[in-house]
């Protein structure tokens, strides 16, 4: 069932996060994809793509990268309702996933590819054209090797940028320029402190 393994997790009396809810075929529009840092045990950045009504998601280690040298490993998380794109907090202590939560990038995406999203989801190469604030152009997720064993597998994959003209082998993550959030200008200290701002909330649909 979708998003059972999200809601499963969290308590949302106790969560900010939106238990969400499913929306498939919204008619055509260009789906969306988010990247959201996460302060939790680990630092690490979420990445998501629009695939059925739901954000598909990974959590990548390092974060992404703009140049194709990179490649990040990005291992498969429960899928999250499409809410979650506007998701910025903090999940409290105790709770699934606790820590600060940073919309780091948002924009919508097309497949390079004939074949459905869903399609690519389920051989294992996804290729796409993102078209975010901060990052763009051709990126491929490869699926490189599941967990063995019975259990529900985890899914490691990596996130590639291709060689295209927005790559930019100097990229780099930890640059001061790309320490505030798209979504409300603060940073993850100003989040984590719950200080306001005006979110801009529009839609990134169409
Ligand atoms: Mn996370």
């Amino acid at each position: 069932m979708p998003l059972e393994a999200y809601r499963k997790k969290r308590n949302f009396a106790k969560t900010p996060e939106p238990p969400g809810r499913i929306s498939p075929g919204r008619g055509q529009h260009r789906p969306v994809f988010v990247v959201q840092k996460h302060d939790a045990t680990h630092l690490h950045y979420d990445f998501r793509l629009e695939i059925r009504g739901v954000l598909v998601s990974w959590a990548v280690p390092k974060g992404p990268s703009m140049s194709p040298a990179e490649r990040r490993l990005a291992i498969r998380t429960e899928d999250h309702p499409l809410e979650y794109a506007e998701f910025e907090g903090l999940i409290p202590e105790g709770e699934y996933g606790a820590g600060t939560v940073m919309v780091w990038d948002r924009g919508t995406y097309q497949s390079k590819r004939e074949d459905p999203t869903d399609r690519q989801l389920a051989d294992g190469t996804i290729d796409i054209m993102l078209h975010g604030e901060r990052l763009r152009g051709g990126f491929a997720l490869v699926l490189t090797r599941m967990r063995a064993s019975g259990r529900r597998g985890q899914e490691q994959w990596l996130l590639i940028k291709e060689r295209d003209a927005h790559a930019d082998p100097a990229w780099n993550i930890e640059s001061p320029r790309f320490e505030r959030s798209i979504l409300s200008g603060r940073t993850l200290d100003e989040i984590a402190l719950g200080k306001s701002v005006k979110l801009s909330v529009a839609s990134t649909r169409t």
